[in-house]
């Protein structure tokens, strides 16, 4: 797996230096308009109160040589060194996932951060943080937590890099007879999420940190690892949750937490042949039950906690460096 690791990761090298951000007038009408009430009006609330204090900064950056843009309203000021960073890792990230199709990212860069209250079983307000549409070169990011992350996931479906439909359609048939629930129909996001965690990794520590003038002293696997390490404890605790449900799902809660954890423990296949992965996942995650049982009983305690629902599980460092 390094030879393709080190592939991807010669593409990335390859946007250093490259990127040029440059301001074009902002789609405030955009960015008002598409906050309807995909998120319970959480997004139009905080964005109301924001404007009514005159603290909204509204700008737009973009590179002439890719094309790919980004719109961003924030409570951040333009000035600060944080968000033109985000902003300028940004296009070098769309830079990188395409030099074909100029991409556009529409970003409510608010701090509302992912949290699941104790005795609840999570939905889509504990941690949606976007959407795209599949083949429209368009992205929307409604939170600050993981924002570039979910930057990717969205971009993996606007440029249809997700596994077809078609494949998974009779899979989730499988995981809803066994488990006599309706699972969110886009069983898919398990492979869209896990393909944006591994993307996510491959880009090392400190990119972001450079221009707050710290450097990077980790290794270049430190980052996968500690992902698998974080998405194993996640999908021990969201089992713990969901294993006894019985209403339908409102999100694709199985498929971003357990379901992406399965496909880790077969990254190699899944990476290298994603869509004839598909017809295993079934198994394999009945071979992984035992074990995803087990470790949902040792933390059985946290339906009792909140948790953060943060999938790259931010360290303090990620937090200082994306607030
Ligand atoms: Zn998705």
């Amino acid at each position: 797996m390094e030879s393709y690791r080190d592939l991807v990761h010669r593409a990335w090298t390859q946007t250093k230096g490259k990127i040029k951000m440059t301001d074009i007038p902002v789609a405030k009408a955009q960015l008002l308009g598409r906050i309807s009430d995909f998120d319970g009006g959480q997004t139009a609330a905080w964005l109301s109160d924001l404007d009514t204090r005159g603290k909204a900064i509204w700008r737009a950056v973009r590179d002439p040589h890719t094309g790919h843009a980004i719109h961003v309203v924030s409570d951040r000021s333009f000035a600060s060194p944080s968000l033109r960073s985000d902003l300028h890792l940004g296009l070098r990230l769309l830079a990188w996932m395409s030099t074909e199709t100029p991409v556009t990212w529409y970003w409510w860069d608010q701090p509302w951060t992912r949290h699941l209250p104790a005795n609840t079983d999570p939905r889509k307000e504990h941690l949606n943080g976007g959407w795209a549409i599949p083949g429209v070169p368009e992205v929307h990011v409604y939170r600050r937590e993981e924002a570039h992350k979910v930057m990717l996931h969205e971009t993996i479906h606007a440029l249809r890099l997700d596994v077809p439909h078609a494949l998974v359609e009779p899979v989730r048939r499988q995981f809803e007879d066994l488990f006599g629930r309706k699972l969110w129909p886009h069983l898919g996001e398990a492979f869209t999420e896990f393909y944006a965690e591994w993307l996510w990794c491959v880009v090392p520590e400190g990119t972001t940190k450079a221009s707050l003038g710290t450097t990077s002293k980790t290794s270049k696997n430190d980052r996968w690892i500690h992902q698998l390490q974080c998405s194993e404890g996640q999908a021990a605790a969201v089992w713990a949750r969901i294993r006894d449900a019985t209403a339908d799902e409102d999100t694709n809660v199985f498929a971003y937490y357990v379901l992406k954890w399965v496909l880790m423990q077969h990254q190699n296949e899944v990476l290298l042949a994603p869509n004839a992965s598909v017809r295993f996942w079934f198994t394999w995650f009945q071979e992984l039950r035992p074990r995803l049982e087990a470790m949902a009983d040792k933390v059985a305690w946290t339906e009792n906690t909140g948790l953060a629902m943060g999938m790259t599980c931010l360290t303090s460092d990620h937090a200082t460096a994306y607030s």
